[in-house]
């Protein structure tokens, strides 16, 4: 069954009123690959784009199973209980490829996604996004312009996808977990390179001692890297998402952050650097999308991936020369 496409004035008066049904139409319009969806999202967001930017973005990454959903949750409901608006999104980089779901599916932050002052955004579904995070900002945008303080980005601590995250919100967690010593290995140390603070989840329990341990490391190590801001030292602290403790002060942290950057002007600067990139994102996937669609240029794809394949010529010629054929 086909719905009927909501028209671009009923969407943009839905989303200024903050309905949350507009705001999931509006979204899977903006997620849509139809051309003519695309026209239409243009629009909207053009016509929406005066109500955006009040809202503080703040990326939240982690392995699976580090708690980033509890903690989300425990997040989202102590910031509600104090009437401010909050929004969730996810960026999963399994579900395009695979059909799985790191993220899970939608029964996550149940309690959150119920409560009148929250939007749960599920887990795009499978094929929904045409590469990690490519509508990201744009939904982003637009929960801000439904009226939603606070936007939280989940996503996974694996791919490329916190990197883009990070390079699109003003703030970016990392959760991690105390382990056995081997904290700071592999993938861990390149997402450390990205985080404005780092929170040691779980701590609660017997795991509590462990994550004071953990987070003298933390803190040594980070101390060791270069810094991303003049205005900031990234802070390593304990929370467990599960007790709450640790996630109002967590939360005065970010506050504190977003106080110094805006103090200091570089909020603004780094938000107008990140619009640089963004567009620059969409010039890459433009000229891809042109290239993969030229019809006259198919056949010559396919024999010089052959080509390839058969050790005949170097991916990089390979590409030199359908890139010279190539006239949009
Ligand atoms: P995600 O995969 O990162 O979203 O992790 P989940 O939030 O789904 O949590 C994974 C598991 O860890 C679940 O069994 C949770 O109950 C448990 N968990 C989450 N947060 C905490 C916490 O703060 N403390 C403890 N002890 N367990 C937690």
């Amino acid at each position: 069954m086909t719905r009927a496409r909501p028209s671009v004035d009923e969407l943009e008066r839905g989303v200024s009123a903050g309905e949350r049904p507009a705001l999931g139409r509006a979204i899977t319009l903006v997620e849509s690959r139809l051309a003519a969806d695309q026209v239409l999202a243009r629009a909207l967001l053009e016509r929406l784009l005066p109500r955006t930017g009040a809202g503080l973005r703040v990326g939240i990454t982690g392995v699976p199973g580090v708690g980033k959903s509890t903690f989300i949750e425990a997040l989202g409901k102590q910031l509600t209980a104090a009437g401010t608006r909050v929004a969730v999104l996810a960026v999963d980089p399994s579900s395009t490829r695979s059909g799985g779901s790191i993220l899970g599916d939608k029964t996550r932050m149940q309690e959150l996604a119920r409560d009148p002052l929250a939007f749960v955004r599920p887990s795009p579904s499978r094929g929904s996004l045409g590469g990690v995070a490519r509508r990201t900002r744009e939904v982003m945008l637009l929960c801000e312009a439904a009226g939603y303080e606070v936007v939280l980005v989940e996503t996974v601590g694996v791919g490329q996808s916190e990197t883009m995250v990070a390079g699109m919100v003003d703030f970016f967690l990392v959760l991690m977990l105390a382990g056995a010593g081997d904290e700071l290995q592999g993938i861990k140390r390149g997402i450390l390179e990205l985080a404005d603070m780092v929170a040691i989840n779980k701590a609660d329990g017997d795991n509590q001692e462990a994550a004071r341990r953990a987070r003298v490391e933390y803190a040594r190590a980070l101390h060791l890297m270069p810094r991303k801001s003049a205005h900031w030292t990234v802070p390593v602290v304990t929370c467990s998402g599960l007790s709450g403790l640790g996630v109002a002060e967590l939360w005065a942290q970010i506050q504190a952050f977003r106080a110094a950057l805006e103090q200091a002007g570089e909020w603004q600067q780094k938000r107008a650097e990140q619009g640089v990139q963004a567009m620059w994102r969409a010039i890459e996937w433009g000229l891809l999308d042109l290239f993969r669609g030229d019809a006259a240029l198919r056949e010559r794809v396919i024999a010089q991936e052959s080509r390839v394949r058969a050790g005949e010529l170097t991916p990089d010629h390979a590409a030199l020369e359908l890139l010279r054929t190539f006239r949009p």
